[in-house]
């Protein structure tokens, strides 16, 4: 291979997986892993589930057991800590605190960074949940009995509700929109969804945006625009992420919402991929262009940008029919495809927590969800993939839910 250096910026999901799949593809070169947390790899999607479990211990989830010595083992050199600063595409070089590290291959996995309104005060007790130690210290406040409030109706948002609900802590949801979900799920499906909080205790307020937070050394309250005050311990922000392409600024990389790719995930510049939450591509299982925040896409992304980093063959190209899984109080939550139907049918039973919802388009499945019952993702994967008829659709969930 020519490739004899890679360097990964960004060591979590996607950064790991490029690695993966570089040695797969048989590279033996040098590789560097860059990133600006000060732990090894690990995973998110446990660190509102299992991590805040009042009944497990607060494990970091890493992909790899055995931290540094591991990964050198395996010939990966991690650089923890510090983030990349800079990028010069035609010198190759990556600026990493104050020195530069050149690269023959380069695959840009930085991810997002968490939303933080300007009103919300960096006081303490007020969390955004992205990092292990952001949701080490929710849970701290949790097991503390703190009295929260979480900012954003989003899947992040419920999960905290679920942990406070699990030690029956009052919690309150405060959603700008009307509905909460309605980018993930459409309003429809949105509003059963706010029917699951009210059965499960928590207190759920649309239409209404948090203003600011304040106290005496730490948050005490948290202001509403309707002019309403309410008590907390514990503000949790889960509005949302922005791809983290500050430190490209200046390097020529198109960015627009994410770093811009090609099918292959090449950005354009020599031997310069992107995956995972960061990179944005005509995704054409979908037929349109995007950036996806979910697990298995930054995973399958990342399979496809490694290998690419380094082959001398032919480059793979990247398509995939988006999925996600959440936890809403205890009921598992998936959602294959999009939310753009035109027709969305419920079955089974949104009372009891388990039902299905179907989206067609113009008679074509687009996107299925269900809750409380756990298909395999593929199946529905491939219906949408296949652009599956109303009737064969509604079968399967029908069956499935019998
Ligand atoms: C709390 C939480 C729960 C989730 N639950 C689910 C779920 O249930 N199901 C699901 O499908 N998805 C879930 N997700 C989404 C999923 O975890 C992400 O899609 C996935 O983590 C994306 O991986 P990534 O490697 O692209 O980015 P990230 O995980 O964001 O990792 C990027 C890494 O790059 C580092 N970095 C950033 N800038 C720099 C820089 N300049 N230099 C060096 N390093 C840098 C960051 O510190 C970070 O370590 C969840 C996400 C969160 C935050």
């Amino acid at each position: 291979m020519t490739a004899r250096r890679l360097v990964v910026v960004g060591g979590s999901l996607a950064g790991f997986r490029a690695v993966e799949a570089a040695r797969r593809a048989g590279f033996d070169g040098e590789v560097v892993l860059v990133s600006a947390e000060p732990h090894p790899p690990y995973d998110r999607p446990p660190l509102t589930k299992e991590l805040l479990d009042p009944d497990r211990p607060p494990d970091i989830p890493a992909y790899l057991p055995g931290g540094a010595p591991a990964y050198r083992k395996l010939g990966v050199g991690l650089r923890l800590g510090e983030p990349a600063r800079g990028l010069d595409p035609d010198a190759r070089r990556v600026r990493v605190g104050d020195r530069e590290l050149g690269y023959d291959a380069l695959v840009i996995a930085t991810g997002a960074h968490p939303r933080r309104p300007a009103a919300l005060p960096r006081l303490p007790g007020v969390h955004v949940l992205r990092t292990v130690d952001d949701a080490l210290a929710v849970r701290a406040a949790l097991d503390a009995g703190a009295r929260t409030v979480v900012v954003g109706g989003g899947f992040v948002g419920a999960e905290v509700a679920s942990a406070a609900r699990r030690r029956g802590l009052p919690v309150t949801v405060v959603e700008a929109r009307a509905t909460p979900l309605v980018r993930a799920v459409g309003e429809r499906v949105g509003a059963l969804c706010a029917a699951a909080h009210a059965r499960a205790g928590t207190e759920l307020r649309c239409g209404v945006e948090v203003v600011g937070a304040e106290g005496d050394g730490r948050v005490e309250r948290v202001r509403l625009s309707d002019g309403d005050t309410l008590p907390a311990d514990l503000l949790v922000v889960g509005v949302g992420a922005e791809p983290a392409t500050g430190w490209l600024a200046g390097s020529g990389l198109p960015l627009r919402d994410g770093v811009v790719c090609d099918t292959t995930l090449s950005t354009g510049a020599d031997g310069v991929f992107a995956a995972g939450d960061v990179m944005r591509w005509y995704n054409a299982a979908v037929g349109g262009e995007t950036r996806l925040e979910h697990w298995s896409s930054a995973a399958e992304g990342a399979a496809v940008a490694g290998h690419n980093a380094v082959t001398d063959g032919p480059l793979r190209a990247f398509e995939t029919i988006p999925y996600f899984w959440s936890d809403l109080y205890g009921a598992r939550v998936q959602f294959v495809g999009v939310p753009d139907g035109d027709r969305v049918e419920v079955l089974g039973d949104p009372d009891q927590g388990r039902f299905a919802a179907l989206y067609h388009l113009d008679g074509v499945l687009v996107g299925v969800l269900t809750v409380g019952w756990r298909p395999p993702a593929a199946r529905f994967r491939a219906l949408v993939r296949r652009r599956a008829g109303r009737g064969e659709s509604l079968a399967l969930a029908a069956r499935g839910l019998a």
